[in-house]
């Protein structure tokens, strides 16, 4: 169905830079450098001014940057296959993906129902002899870090890992255990994704790892490139996951509009939450700062239990939604016996969260009518 407000229109996010983009691209055809070489530099130097992680390693994807940084630690002797990391119940799989693929354990706890993002509370719960990290998880851009995380992971001796794929761009009210306060700089290390619906998206897939720690920095560049540290010289058993410097160019166009695009998200989300209102209708949780949530999706909830009939009504009227996610981890196929406590939390979300339109494409005056389209509703 065409709709009068899509949901996401790639073409319209990447509109506003297509000269940019054709020339970055016209400037990697005549370089005759596709493999590695200065847009991949250009764009790790950016990234790490952004964020003030000294060290960034730009990667496939978000997935392989989180699959990197684990078997990092493993190669480096932090971890051991067995070991157990902790990770928010509420997640896209791929948060555990990595984990299960590095020989790692996810121990996935609930989430808290105002922030959506891991209970920091029940985390100290879930630590045992054999815990070694905690990723924390960005989740549709709501920065998660709080002194309780930092004091759990410093008391146990634990590393964090921040799942940065949706929270780019995004600064934390406390400050992270290095002292910086992006994401992507508040633990240990950090995956981000640059997949094309992220708020900083690439033309294709591409990531990146973030870390404060040069020994990690320099496992995570060999293990991504066939596990070799010089030519020809194979320390560690490894893998292709370089970044395509076709998308580094794209990405080094984006990159500077950062702060800017975060800010416009900022704008239809406060549009939605100002004029959403329904007694059926939980909106999210409004920030403390403008920047402690880059807004990657507005989640609300339908608490009444049609979401259906929400979504397909909404639909009739021409709004395009989302699910993000109708289904945890947990709960999937591939992670059927993975042992847990219980997540009511994360299974209520997943039966009443409905992402609504927030990108580049829709305007405040989009984000109006939808909420004005939403309150007429009758379900
Ligand atoms: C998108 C995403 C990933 C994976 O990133 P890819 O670049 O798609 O591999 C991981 N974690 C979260 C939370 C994501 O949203």
């Amino acid at each position: 169905m065409k709709m009068k407000y899509p949901f996401l229109d790639l073409g319209a996010v990447n509109t506003p830079y297509a000269d940019e983009l054709v020339k970055a691209a016209e400037r990697v055809v005549r370089s005759g450098r596709y493999v590695g070489g200065e847009e991949v530099e250009r764009l790790e130097s950016m990234l790490s001014g952004m964020t003030g992680a000294p060290y960034i390693i730009g990667v496939s994807n978000g997935l392989d940057a989180l699959r990197l940084i684990l078997k990092g630690y493993v190669a480096l002797g932090v971890m051991k296959n067995g070991d157990e990391v902790i990770v928010p119940g509420n997640t896209y799989v791929a948060s555990l993906l990595a984990i299960t693929d590095a020989g790692l354990k996810p121990v996935p706890v609930d989430a808290d129902i105002q922030t959506m993002n891991i209970d920091s509370q029940l985390v100290e719960k879930a630590v045992t002899p054999k815990t070694k990290a905690i990723m924390t998880v960005h989740l549709y851009g709501r920065v998660a870090w709080d002194n309780t995380l930092a004091d759990i992971a410093k008391r146990y001796g634990l590393k964090v890992i921040e799942d940065n794929a949706q929270g780019i761009g995004g600064i934390a009210t406390t400050a992270g255990l290095y002292g910086s306060r992006r994401t992507g700089s508040l633990g240990d290390a950090a995956a981000f994704s640059f997949y094309p619906t992220k708020n900083v998206g690439a033309l294709g897939d591409a990531g990146a790892v973030a870390t404060h720690d040069k020994e990690l920095a320099m496992t995570v560049r060999a293990l991504a490139n066939y596990g070799s540290d010089r030519r020809y010289h194979n320390i560690y058993l490894g893998y292709n996951c370089r970044l395509d410097p076709m998308q580094a160019a794209m990405l080094t166009v984006k990159l500077p509009h950062t702060d800017r695009e975060n800010a416009d998200r900022f704008e239809r989300a406060v549009t939605y939450s100002r004029n959403i209102q329904r007694p059926d209708v939980v909106t999210p949780m409004m920030s403390e700062t403008v920047t402690d949530n880059v807004w990657h999706q507005y989640v609300l909830r339908v608490t009444n239990g049609k979401r259906a009939e929400f979504i397909s009504r909404l639909a009739e009227n021409g709004v395009g939604t989302d699910i993000h996610y109708a289904t945890p981890p947990h709960r999937q196929p591939c992670y059927a016996g993975l042992p847990h406590s219980a997540l009511p939390v994360t299974e209520l979300l997943a039966d009443e969260v409905v992402s609504l339109p927030i990108a580049t494409g829709t305007s405040v005056k989009d984000a109006a009518e939808i909420s004005e389209i939403i309150n007429r509703l009758e379900l």
